[in-house]
């Protein structure tokens, strides 16, 4: 079981040739200080936690602060996420030309309200609770990017990073949150969108 998700980047590989395609939700490059924190038995079972990096055992996230899930402290919560190989990819990968279009065809209003949408068909109901391949990895949609970028893209992720259990229906408080951050990661990642503002409608702290 465990298996499918053991995937260490091999050290040829550079971090920048990483693309959405041969990562997974596992994938680590603890050299390059890229790690994976999902919580995962082997984590306890190795480093005594299952709050570190199920490879190296790295301790560096501060969960109690993330896990507050305060939108206002999005710059914090994506920095902390960008130590993670998955997160960091999804945050740098080129966005393909066809996604970028699409986003800006649509605009940030239209693109909050299919947000809200999807996430709650993939990550909010009963169906969702399994972990499966809800979220493509690649491909045209720009809010699949988000999600990956923001652990918002399976129940497994939002476990680690969000600290929801998965056998939970989402609230609609929490499919906002997850909506709040999809839409700064597409604002951060596609500048220049029409309906300026509507990404998230709180001041962010510094
Ligand atoms: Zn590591
Ligand atoms: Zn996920």
């Amino acid at each position: 079981m465990e298996k499918k998700f053991k995937r260490v980047i091999p050290d040829d590989i550079r971090v920048e040739d990483l693309t959405p395609l041969n990562i997974s939700c596992g994938s680590t490059k603890c050299n390059e200080d890229l790690h994976c924190f999902s919580l995962k038995k082997s984590a306890l079972r190795k480093h005594d936690s299952e709050r570190v990096c199920y490879q190296c055992g790295t301790d560096l996230i501060e969960w109690d602060r993330i896990h507050k899930n305060d939108i206002k402290d999005a710059k914090f919560i994506f920095k902390s996420m960008k130590n993670e190989l998955i997160r960091h990819v999804f945050w740098h990968t080129p966005i393909e030309e066809s996604a970028l279009e699409f986003a800006h065809s649509r605009g940030k209003f239209e693109l909050r309200i299919k947000a809200g949408k999807l996430l709650k068909t993939r990550i909010g109901k009963h169906n969702a609770f399994v972990d499966g391949r809800q979220t493509p990895l690649s491909g045209k949609e720009i809010i699949s990017y988000a999600q990956h970028a923001t652990a918002t893209c399976c129940r497994k992720c939002l476990e680690a990073w969000h600290n929801i259990p998965q056998n939970r229906v989402l609230s609609d408080e929490q499919i906002e949150f997850c909506t709040n951050l999809v839409m700064l990661y597409i604002s951060e990642r596609v500048p220049n969108l029409k309906d300026q503002g509507v990404e998230a409608m709180v001041q962010l702290k510094k």
